[in-house]
């Protein structure tokens, strides 16, 4: 735990304590399952949110909250929805070198990485105003799979992207990541598994994480489409990780718990790494119960700095 003071108050936080910068909630797909969304409506909350309206304004809240932030906290995501789709998103990320942050992640789809920015792509300029690490949400390899589970409505990210944005990635020394969530109709055994990741390894992506889908307070829910999906599709890892445990396909590399919300099962699939996070539900509850410690920092569009995903909740230092 790590004591620090911000406008004069003092807060204890975990040691591995992060930043994120929650940039817009409009996305291009519309996941059957998105957290994005869940996350607010678990909290009986609608999943609209109040932005600063004016670049200007917004960037000097950003700068205000930065020159605050303590300096142990050196990694920052920067998130949605689809950041990508939010043209403030260059200057955040020069805004998180500038600030002297040194894990600069975006979470993304993909769609918008290779879009044209004057003579070069989205994701080349990123990469020169200091992104270090990306990580790529994909639901199948199987692209019409993919495309029932994701619902681009429009831009959607394809297995072609995919091999380019890999490219770029690696020539760059970029971490990429490429994430799913495991579903009846999706990834949802060894095989699937196995087939997920040979299929990104052999276009040179060597990092992969799973999930299962999260338990969501359905009595604060109402959007029945999402809660019908998540019950229907869901599968649990704890299964999965038994099962991989016997595999001489998923060789154990280590197993990480009591760190962060996720039990981390780190395996190798053929010189690629693939982490199975299985929730930790003592570590959640105790985030729930311990209203004295911060287990992480977000940025609203909105210029509050908060320690919860819902604007509104727990503001440590509010625009005005
Ligand atoms: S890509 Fe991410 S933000 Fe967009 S709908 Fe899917 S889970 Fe939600």
């Amino acid at each position: 735990m790590i004591e620090f003071e911000l406008l004069g108050k003092k807060y204890n936080a975990i040691d591995n304590c992060e930043l994120s910068i929650y940039l817009n909630e409009s996305c291009n797909a519309d996941c059957c399952f998105c957290i994005a969304q869940m996350r607010y409506e678990d909290r009986a909350k609608a999943f609209k949110k109040s932005i600063i309206r004016s670049d200007a304004v917004y960037f000097e809240q950003l700068d205000k909250i930065l020159s605050l932030i303590p300096q142990f906290i050196k990694s920052v995501t920067i998130t949605g929805g689809e950041p990508c789709l939010n043209p403030r998103l260059p200057i955040v990320v020069a805004k998180m070198k500038e600030h002297g942050f040194t894990r600069i992640c975006v979470t993304t789809n993909g769609s918008f990485l290779l879009r044209k920015e004057g003579n070069s792509n989205l994701l080349s300029v990123l990469i020169e105003n200091g992104l270090t690490n990306l990580v790529l949400s994909r639901s199948s390899e199987n692209e019409e799979i993919n495309q029932k589970i994701m619902r681009f409505q429009y831009e959607a990210c394809s297995n072609e992207d995919i091999r380019e944005i890999i490219r770029i990635s690696s020539s760059h020394g970029v971490n990429l990541r490429i994430s799913g969530i495991f579903l009846k109709n999706g990834v949802n055994d060894l095989e699937t598994l196995f087939s997920y990741v040979s299929h990104y390894s052999k276009m040179g992506c060597s990092d992969f994480r799973f999930r299962e889908l999260m338990d969501n307070n359905e009595s604060n829910m109402c959007n029945m489409e999402k809660i019908e999906f998540c019950a229907k599709e869901r599968v649990l890892i704890h299964e999965l990780i038994a099962s991989a445990l016997k595999d001489k396909r998923f060789f154990l590399k280590k197993k990480i718990e009591g760190k962060s919300f996720f039990n981390n099962y780190v395996f190798d699939i053929e010189g690629a790494t693939l982490v199975l996070q299985e929730e930790d539900s003592e570590y959640v509850n105790d985030q729930r119960n311990n209203h004295n410690c911060i287990y992480g920092l977000v940025v609203h569009p909105n210029g509050d700095l908060s320690s919860s995903w819902a604007d509104g909740d727990n503001v440590l230092l509010k625009y005005e």
